[in-house]
């Protein structure tokens, strides 16, 4: 399910265009960031793929 938008406080490491944010509780990428290291809002930041692909199943779902 969607969630309240977060991002990773180590994105900022990462190159502009590459940086993401993420807003689904199933996201594999989300799920590794440790909560210390989460920071929320979008920063900014691009939705990532994996939120973006999950959201688009639980839509289609119904
Ligand atoms: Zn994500």
């Amino acid at each position: 399910m969607t969630i309240n938008p977060f991002n990773s406080i180590n994105e900022v490491k990462k190159l502009a265009e590459n940086r993401v944010h993420h807003n689904n509780n199933k996201c594999p990428s989300g799920y590794d960031i440790p909560k210390k290291e989460r920071r929320p809002g979008t920063a900014g930041y691009r939705l990532c793929q994996h939120c973006k692909d999950l959201n688009a199943k639980a839509r289609s779902k119904g």
